[in-house]
């Protein structure tokens, strides 16, 4: 595994979307599978549909801070993230261990 806090850039849409997912999608109890397995492939997924936006990690949290604050990219993230826990619901991959 690569270990990505080693890297001196971040993609400040990792946190974001992991943070928005926990408050969204796992708290709220709407997932029909909350195993690590459909969590990670939904976040990866939807990660996956959403611009990178590098910040170095020196300048991360404001950056992360000052991105979280667009309410734009909070609905493109809880879209993606909503359609990403259909298409793993769907499909999950834990049913093929
Ligand atoms: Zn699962």
């Amino acid at each position: 595994m690569l270990q990505s806090g080693k890297s001196p850039v971040l993609n400040a849409m990792e946190p974001i979307v992991s943070h928005m997912f926990e408050d969204h999608f796992e708290k709220t109890g709407v997932l029909k599978c909350a195993c690590e397995r459909c969590q990670a492939d939904i976040l990866a997924l939807a990660l996956n549909h959403l611009p990178p936006r590098y910040t170095s990690t020196q300048a991360g949290e404001a950056y992360v801070k000052a991105l979280f604050q667009e309410p734009q990219l909070q609905s493109d993230i809880l879209r993606e993230l909503a359609s990403a826990v259909q298409v793993i619901e769907q499909n999950p991959s834990h049913a093929y261990e």
